[in-house]
């Protein structure tokens, strides 16, 4: 708990602050905010050396008016009841501002993952899934988990095999789960869906130009310094888009373990490869370590990437972040108190429940294509190839000018399937947030943009409970 409140409350604390700017009956915004139901399982493991252990995990559904619901499982000493259904709260609200038709859930199980073996992990995630679809929380058309802090493709792979042994005549079970292996269903571009989809949203937030001027920045992602705190998943997909997309400058990068800062930027490829081989951020060459890792968020700097866990930026700490721009690639980093403080000084906020949709965006395309056991561009990409190069012929032919064949090979390129879905979603964040301006726009300017987040969400999901009878 921080800030005085828990996380699910500050989440219904954002959610109401938001409501008032909607005529929707209260009754109707209580029901919304509940989190519909929540199983808690406690069940034994037996450790490598012989000895039992009781493991502890939580799965909340939040919202059923879409199903399946949808959320990651995190492995977390922090994991509880209270912060699944929050996370699976923002679930709800992130589908609906992206228009990707689940309800929210998250789960989670309270155990430091590096405390165990990969043995250890696999027997805790494989009795875990059991435990989900012994109850009925798993399956392609109800419930669908993904990654989330401590666990990946590996742990979504362990979680479909105990599926498919338990459902092995279900046609679709393979999308029961998401952020799989490629060669297990998984999608091209899901592991750095999340990043790129930060990446996408920071451009856009970055390209107006009168919300630059009034923070006294120059419009665009160019040139502009960045710090990143956590670089896992999230947090390295998205500094890594950011330097070599969108021209920006990694300044620092935080680690459970500390800082490193270089002000004429990181080159994060380098240092994503040199943490994978040291096993810490630190010893950077060329770069001068923090003196605390806390730190990094009050480092004077245009663009701060949260991208590690909640209530880090809070009430105690908010005065001193230098930051022009907070963009929350991480769930809930900045307390609903702290996030108002800030905002009242003038700090840009592009929030949670928009700007780390990438994940859940590409999760739906790939339990789209499991549901249709075919990847994306395989029908396609041939036929169009054949067509582009029909009218490039054309073209040389009546120009009576060769292209040059590295040119040719660009331009006649068909889409594959990790282009397609990065062009989902950019399409998905890019129509998102032109969203948010109109609602902001609509009210005057005052909602800001997590306000107008929530606002997208609200009446996106009361629209789908009345188009079903249910709120009348
Ligand atoms: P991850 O486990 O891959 O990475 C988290 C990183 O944060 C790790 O490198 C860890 O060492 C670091 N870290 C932990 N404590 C820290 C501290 N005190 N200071 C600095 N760094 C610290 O997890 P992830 O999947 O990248 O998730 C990060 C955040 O993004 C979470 O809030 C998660 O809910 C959210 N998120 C993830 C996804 C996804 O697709 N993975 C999607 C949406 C939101």
């Amino acid at each position: 708990m921080n800030d005085q409140i828990s996380f699910f409350e500050q989440v219904n604390r954002n959610f109401d602050r938001a409501a008032i700017f909607t005529k929707h009956p209260p009754t109707l915004l209580e029901q919304i905010k509940k989190c519909n139901c929540i199983y808690q399982v406690a069940f034994p493991l037996r450790r490598d050396d012989g000895s039992f252990e009781v493991i502890n995990a939580w799965r909340a559904e939040h919202s059923h008016h879409k199903l399946p619901t949808k959320g990651g499982i995190r492995y977390s000493m922090g994991v509880n009841a209270d912060e699944v259904e929050a996370l699976a709260a923002l679930m709800t609200y992130k589908c609906a501002v992206v228009d990707v038709p689940f309800g929210g859930a998250k789960g989670g199980i309270r155990i430091d993952r590096t405390a165990y073996s990969d043995g250890e992990l696999e027997r805790i995630t494989r009795r875990f899934t059991f435990e989900l679809a012994k109850k009925g929380f798993i399956g392609p058309g109800i419930d669908v988990p993904a990654p989330d802090f401590g666990t990946g493709a590996r742990e979504m792979a362990w979680i479909v095999d105990t599926y498919q042994q338990i459902h092995h005549d279900e046609l679709n079970a393979i999308a029961c789960v998401t952020g799989k292996p490629v060669p297990l269903g998984g999608i091209r571009g899901r592991e750095e869906a999340t990043g790129l989809g930060v990446y996408y949203g920071i451009r856009e937030a970055c390209e107006i130009a009168e919300e630059m001027q009034a923070l006294g920045l120059e419009p665009g992602v160019g040139g502009k310094r960045v710090v990143v705190q956590g670089l896992g998943n999230v947090g390295s997909h998205a500094a890594r888009f950011l330097a070599n997309e969108g021209g920006a400058k990694i300044i620092a990068v935080a680690e459970h373990d500390g800082g490193i800062f270089d002000e004429g930027g990181l080159a994060i490829d380098e240092l994503v490869a040199h943490r994978a081989e040291t096993g810490s951020i630190l010893g950077f060459p060329g770069a001068q370590a923090l003196p605390t890792t806390e730190g990094a968020l009050e480092l004077d700097c245009d663009i701060l990437v949260p991208a590690a866990l909640e209530n880090v930026i809070t009430k105690a700490n908010q005065d001193r972040v230098k930051a022009r721009i907070i963009a929350e690639a991480a769930n809930g980093p900045v307390t609903s108190q702290a996030s108002e403080l800030l905002q009242d000084r003038g700090t840009l906020i592009i929030p949670d429940t928009y700007l780390n949709a990438g994940g859940v965006t590409v999760s739906y395309f790939e339990w789209l294509k499991n549901l249709s056991h075919v990847r994306f561009g395989r029908l396609e990409k041939r036929f169009d190839e054949h067509a582009f190069r029909r009218v490039l012929t054309a073209v040389e032919g009546a120009t009576e000018r060769a292209f040059p064949s590295h040119m040719l090979e660009v331009l006649a390129k068909g889409a594959d399937e990790r282009d397609l879905v990065y062009s989902g979603l950019e399409e998905t964040m890019v129509v998102a947030f032109q969203g948010l301006r109109e609602i902001q726009k609509r009210h005057g300017g005052r909602p800001d943009l997590r306000a107008a987040a929530f606002i997208s969400a609200i009446d996106k999901i009361i629209a789908a409970y009345e188009s079903r009878g249910i709120f009348p």
